[in-house]
């Protein structure tokens, strides 16, 4: 099944010529799934293929034909300065371990996908942004005390995300003692806590907070809220795309005019997360 998912983004992205981020403009597509861009008032052309989660209540949620998240909408928002209309975007699930893979092999125009931003990132990937600061932390069985911070974790089984920052931070500087399972994905990770089969989940505190907030997992598991890292989320891009001033100009101009503060606030208010204000909202970094 999932060779087949496969087969089929890589036929779709045959079909679909790119047109977002790309200098390409042989638009030789034979119409398809999209049923093709018109042209709005100074828009762009084309369609742009969003990378996103699929599995991160929250932040990036595919529910039927619903795509619903702070990623998701801000993706939208930035999207819609570039010139593109809401019909005009195709999300494209981008697991962690794949990201780099989708923006290099052009699968993907540009990824909104809790993406931090790091120098090893950079050697093959671009970034624009920081949109969000997130910190890494732990989420345990509700009724677990003896876990306080990465420190208590000796002894323990913890699940994580392979490709992911936080994976990598645990094997670099908490590894002694520690037996590391590695997931595809952050909610099969929070159903083998819930099973009882690691005693705890470690990412970003603002995808934790979403996962425990879901009616299936509410009562049985904590964030323990003592973060010990900074993720600056960034958009994917692929290396030295031109695409990153205007996406900055456009982060910036989501947080002057309060969409930012709205966007966060309905996506993942009812989870109960608060964002680290002295980090956020962040500044856009300069584009290199
Ligand atoms: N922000 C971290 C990262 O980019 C962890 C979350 C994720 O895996 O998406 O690796």
């Amino acid at each position: 099944m999932r060779t087949g998912r496969v087969v089929t983004a890589l036929a779709a992205a045959a079909m679909l010529s790119l047109s977002g981020c790309s200098s390409s403009d042989d638009d030789d597509a034979d119409s398809g799934s999209t049923g093709g861009a018109s042209e709005s008032s100074g828009g762009a052309q084309g369609t742009v293929r969003i990378g996103i989660k699929f599995d991160q209540p929250g932040l990036g949620f595919k529910d039927g034909d619903e795509y619903t998240g702070f990623d998701v909408d801000v993706a939208r928002y930035v999207a819609n300065e570039l010139g593109y209309g809401e019909d005009q975007i195709e999300f494209v699930q981008s697991p962690s371990a794949q990201r780099e893979n989708l923006l290099e092999t052009g699968q993907v125009d540009m990824i909104f996908a809790t993406y931090s931003i790091t120098d090893k990132r950079k050697e093959v990937v671009s970034f624009g942004g920081p949109y969000f600061v997130a910190g890494q932390d732990l989420l345990v069985a509700a009724d677990d005390d003896s876990i306080k911070g990465p420190e208590d974790l000796e002894g323990k089984n913890l699940c994580s995300v392979t490709g992911s920052t936080s994976a990598q931070r645990i094997k670099d500087e908490y590894a002694t003692g520690t037996n590391l399972l590695e997931q595809p994905g952050y909610a099969e990770c929070v159903t083998a806590l819930t099973a009882g089969s690691v005693d705890a989940v470690t990412t970003d505190d603002i995808i934790l907070a979403g996962l425990a907030a879901v009616p299936a997992n509410k009562g049985k598991v904590k964030v323990v809220g003592n973060p010990f890292s900074e993720e600056n989320y960034g958009v994917g891009l692929p290396k030295d795309s031109d695409k990153c001033e205007a996406i900055n100009t456009a982060i910036k101009k989501m947080i002057e005019d309060g969409t930012w503060d709205e966007l966060l606030a309905d996506n993942v208010g009812a989870s109960g997360y608060k964002a680290n204000t002295d980090l956020n909202p962040p500044k856009p970094a300069a584009c290199s």
